[in-house]
């Protein structure tokens, strides 16, 4: 079951417009987030299992970097097709563009300001490790 929109975690409100940011500070992102934080949710594929982040969704138009865009690198594996993006100094995933639907980002709910991911709770697991396009025709 997906979670619905989160207008709030813990005691504070989420802002429509709200940035993120990595440990270093060189990436920082600006996000819209009119519906507050949409399908938050862990994935146990291969990358994402040993990333531990919990990840939640924004149209592609919804995200823009705002710093640091020379401090960004990109990993890709497997299909090649999602893009994962991590800060190039320090190492925090912030972000990525999906494969599954390419036309959103998912982002890391603990690069936002202000925002105690930790306080969530029963965040679902979507079953990346089965992705529709790792299956092959029989
Ligand atoms: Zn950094």
């Amino acid at each position: 079951m997906p979670l619905p929109p989160l207008r709030s975690i813990g005691s504070v409100a989420v802002p429509s417009r709200l940035k993120a940011s990595c440990h270093c500070g060189a990436v920082v992102l600006e996000l819209d987030l009119p519906e507050g934080i949409v399908d938050a949710r862990r994935c146990n594929c291969s990358m994402c299992r040993r990333k531990g982040a919990i990840m939640g969704a924004v149209p592609l138009e919804g995200l823009r970097v705002v710093q640091g865009q020379e401090a960004l690198s990109v990993y890709r594996f497997n299909s090649m097709t999602a893009e994962h993006y991590f800060c190039s100094r320090c190492g925090i995933y912030t972000h990525h563009r999906r494969r599954s639907k390419p036309n959103q980002f998912g982002y890391n709910l603990a690069c936002l300001e202000g925002i105690d991911a930790t306080l969530l709770q029963d965040v679902p697991v979507s079953d990346g490790i089965n992705h529709m396009a790792d299956r092959r025709a029989p």
